[in-house]
């Protein structure tokens, strides 16, 4: 058990070292004064330019008396103050986004965020088309390796359980990845405070847990207590850091570091196994792990939306569409070759 303690004390320390390094950046673009200054005036007036916008209403105009009264209530008030914003931002920033592309300037971030165009409110309408087509696709793969185990494989004659050690394992793995999916999806759409830290937390659960898993079945780990063991560190760093994001700072920057080392370290351990094991279906292995990590370079070298709909994070999206099918094909292919071999055993 020697190698995979070394190879996460490795991990543990190189996410303290970027937690260290790490720092917040304001977005340029939330930065600018003239954007600021026309948000500010417009929670006031309720416009920018000619249009104007309904949720603002209230505090332009100051009437509440002809409204019936439970559209007076405080937590109303709070609802449109807040919608409010959010459409003095969306229109801000699509004013001085024009006039950048006049001055010939390059698109910036706001708020985090690349400037998109919403379609019938929807924020970003690409990345939730394919987040749902992801779902789609986990759920499919989810489906065939649950029928393909418990109807076609033979079960163990005396537990009624499954000849593969990692089934239990996997099923997990698609419940968090279909968890993450969805609520991908519904941040795409409309990005609040909460809907985003439900996306980043979801994503950091399914990236930790399934690091894990790649530690588990790479190095063969059957037994509870060494599963226990191997799991309980990452575990712990994956919570500490998932309760940091929620509850003291939502810090991108840190949050991409940690991502993309959880990322390249089970990408490294697939490949080296890949590379080492005489598995009938490492081809589909090396497949997804090549182009895994090519996918991943999208998601670090960000660019801003393609006429304003497809970005970086959108064409990865789509990336992990395919990638998708192959990786539970591959699950399969392991279920069969696990079963086989120990039926092959027990003869
Ligand atoms: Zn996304």
């Amino acid at each position: 058990m020697g190698a995979d303690r070394v190879f996460m004390a490795l991990v543990v320390f190189v996410a303290a070292f970027f937690c260290v390094v790490g720092s917040i950046h304001a977005s340029a673009g939330d930065a600018d004064p003239h954007y600021r200054t026309c948000v500010e005036q417009c929670e006031k007036t309720g416009c920018v330019g000619d249009s104007c916008f309904r949720n603002c209403k209230l505090s332009s105009d100051g009437v509440t008396a002809d409204r019936p009264w439970y559209m007076q209530e405080p937590l109303y008030l709070q609802w449109k103050q807040w919608d409010c914003r959010s459409d003095c931002r969306y229109h801000c920033m699509l004013e001085r986004e024009k006039e950048r592309e006049r001055l010939g300037q390059r698109p910036v971030k706001y708020h985090g965020k690349w400037p998109f165009k919403r379609v019938f409110g929807i924020q970003e309408p690409v990345s939730v088309a394919l987040s749902v087509l992801n779902l789609a696709m986990q759920f499919h793969g989810w489906l065939s390796f649950f029928v393909l185990l418990y109807y076609k494989l033979p079960l163990r004659p005396q537990t009624r359980k499954t000849y593969y050690e990692f089934t239990g394992l996997w099923h997990i793995y698609g419940l968090l990845s279909m968890n993450s999916w969805f609520w991908s999806a519904v941040f795409h759409s409309r990005d609040v405070d909460l809907t985003e830290k439900l996306d980043y937390s979801s994503a950091v659960a399914l990236l930790g847990y399934s690091l894990i898993l790649a530690i588990l079945r790479t190095f063969n780990v059957r037994d509870e207590a060494s599963r226990v063991m191997v799991s309980a560190p990452l575990i712990a760093f994956v919570t500490t850091h998932i309760l940091y994001l929620n509850f003291y700072q939502l810090d991108y920057g840190l949050n991409m570091k940690v991502c993309v080392v959880m990322g390249l370290a089970q990408l490294l351990l697939w490949a080296f196994w890949a590379g080492l094991t005489r598995h009938p279906s490492r081809f589909k292995l090396w497949v997804v792990v090549l182009a895994g990590g090519l996918a991943m370079l999208l998601e670090i070298y960000d660019f801003p939306p393609y006429e304003g709909y497809v970005d970086a994070h959108a064409l990865w999206h789509a990336t992990t569409i395919p990638l998708t099918y192959l990786w539970w094909s591959f699950i399969k292919d392991d279920a069969d070759f696990r079963t086989s071999s120990l039926i092959k055993k027990a003869k």
